[in-house]
């Protein structure tokens, strides 16, 4: 079946590129119903799963990073990046043989508020490539230009958002936690005006183009926005689609199937946030439609992590008010958002009670992977509920006595002995790095501080592990260096330059998270004190 174009397509289609290769296989577009209309402009698309659209060329696509895993595993040539053409079509200028663009339709709840429909408004598909794996990867280009989902904006993204997705992308996934991946950076050499912090001060700023490559970027509010509509035919159809191509073990459609499906994205849902709270990732804007039906972190926006432990921090200033998106509260919203996915698929069971139950996965996973993600971070090799509940409760309370870096606390503790008799001088010589004050470290904090450090060597020295082995336990789930702000800030400071160098410094240690590496100790440090308060290293809007 020929895809049918957009009226009229913006940008060539060119045989001779490194994609020439790849083996599309478009599933969703093949499978799924199309907007009849091609036209370009911003408007409601119903009974459908997405509209043709086609990139809006940019002046001077220059790749200013790429990752050479994700190429790897889509089958391309492992010199890819030299080809002019990789940047040509990965910066919106030109589509491959075997491409087709497409943005998808859904909507979502904003900040708790039903939005309507939300949409690809600067995302694009560009097919799905089958691996040599035999895996179906889709690409997609953010920051490619408008949509019939664009609304008031311009389907265009900055470099600054744009290396921040690029890297955290990859951060996470060699974190081991479920993920969209990125293929590439393009600068676009376009600028595009953005009010930074929405105070009336708008700038111009470089554009960039990321290229995010995952199984499927189906969200929870491409079901919610059918539903919504009581566009039953379309629902049944997008979710037969889901349950075959990507929970092919979970049966045929059928009424049984769909719930399972619904328990088996909470299972990966409340996996996904346990990863996250275990490295102190926070997310920044989970809405339904940045939550993925794959249980992958999806939608890399105003994300921060945390460094001094604060359960209440979040990184995006338009959230600060009410911190519905604070590190604290991302289980709980995590489980708000499947109550809204699972409205999602109600109109096709009829009846709410399955669907509640089949929710229930998502607190019973949540509460085993937790603790066992905590006797992890702990060392502890089994966890003992009487006694480790408390030792865990405890400890979230003397991370907040003194302003602690959660990541060096875990790595400088994994360090602690069981035998060490001097606890005080562990604390002052050993811990003392993970302090942001350490001249707080006295009086009632230091006690508290101190008494807990010997309630846990107590702990380590009743079991069965000696230092060395709980040690490697320790830091093979706490990372040694994560994507710090101010790390990003200043990657991105350069590439808005037009050197990449930085971020593929920083992709480069990223890529061993868990590993010493005394060579770039400096990107481990604690945040320095200049970046405290600076834009983007300590608070970041949506603005993008
Ligand atoms: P986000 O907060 O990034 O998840 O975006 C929410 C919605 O706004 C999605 O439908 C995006 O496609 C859309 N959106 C965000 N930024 C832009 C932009 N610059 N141009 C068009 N649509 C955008
Ligand atoms: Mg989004």
């Amino acid at each position: 079946m020929s895809a049918p174009t957009p009226s009229p397509l913006l940008v060539p289609i060119i045989s001779d590129s490194p994609f020439s290769s790849a083996l599309f296989d478009n599933r969703f577009v093949q499978s799924l119903p199309a907007d009849p209309s091609t036209e370009r402009r911003s408007r409601q698309v119903h009974g459908a799963c997405f509209s043709w659209v086609s990139p809006t060329p940019v002046k001077s696509p220059q790749l200013l990073a790429h990752s050479a895993e994700v190429a790897d595993m889509l089958g391309l040539p492992s010199d890819s990046h030299r080809h002019p053409a990789f940047a040509q079509v990965l910066g919106g200028n030109a589509l491959a043989q075997g491409m087709t663009a497409y943005a998808a339709c859904y909507g979502g709840h904003q900040f708790g508020n039903w939005a309507g429909q939300l949409g690809d408004g600067r995302a694009m598909g560009l097919g799905e490539v089958r691996t040599p794996s035999g895996q179906r990867l889709e690409l997609q280009l953010k920051g490619a230009g408008p949509t019939p989902y664009s609304r008031t904006a311009d389907g265009r993204a900055v470099v600054r958002s744009s290396v921040r997705e690029f890297l955290c992308s990859e951060a996470m996934h060699h974190l081991g936690i479920a993920t969209t991946r990125a293929l590439s950076l393009v600068g676009t050499g376009d600028l595009v005006l953005r009010d930074m912090f929405y105070d009336g001060h708008p700038a111009k700023e470089k554009g960039a183009i990321v290229c995010r490559v995952a199984p499927s970027f189906l969200r929870f509010g491409n079901y919610q926005l059918l539903a919504f509509r009581r566009d039953l035919d379309t629902l049944k159809r997008l979710v037969d689609f889901t349950l075959q191509e990507y929970f092919p073990d979970l049966g045929p459609p059928s009424k049984d199937s769909y719930l399972r499906m619904v328990g088996v994205v909470a299972e990966r849902t409340a996996q996904l946030v346990v990863d996250w709270q275990r490295v102190g990732f926070v997310h920044g804007v989970m809405n339904t439609d940045n939550m993925s039906v794959l249980g992958l972190t999806i939608d890399y926006g105003p994300y921060g992590w945390l460094e001094d432990y604060d359960p209440t921090w979040t990184p995006n200033t338009t959230d600060a008010s009410g911190r519905r998106y604070c590190f604290g509260n991302q289980p709980g919203v995590a489980f708000w958002n499947l109550a809204r996915f699972a409205e999602g698929i109600l109109p096709l069971i009829g009846d709410a009670r399955p669907l509640e139950e089949a929710l229930m996965a998502f607190p019973h996973t949540f509460e085993r992977d937790q603790a066992k993600m905590m006797s992890q971070k702990l060392g502890l090799s089994a966890w003992r509920p009487s006694d480790d509940a408390s030792l865990e409760k405890e400890l979230y309370h003397v991370l907040q006595l003194v302003e602690t870096d959660m990541t060096i606390f875990f790595r400088k503790l994994a360090i602690l002995s069981a035998q060490e008799r001097d606890i005080h001088a562990f604390l002052d010589h050993t811990l003392r790095d993970a302090y942001y004050r350490p001249d707080d470290l006295q009086g009632p904090h230091r006690e508290a501080i101190v008494s807990w450090l010997l309630k846990y060597q107590r702990r380590i020295a009743s079991q069965d592990l000696s230092d060395e082995d709980r040690r490697s336990q320790m830091n093979a789930v706490n990372p040694y260096i994560v994507l710090r702000n101010y790390l990003a800030q200043l990657a991105i400071d350069r590439a808005e330059q037009g050197d990449g160098s930085m971020v593929y410094e920083l992709l480069d240690v990223l890529r061993r998270p868990y590993e010493e590496q005394s060579q770039h100790a400096r990107f481990a440090e604690k945040r320095p004190e200049w970046a405290r308060h600076r834009p983007g290293c300590s608070m970041l809007s949506c603005s993008s």
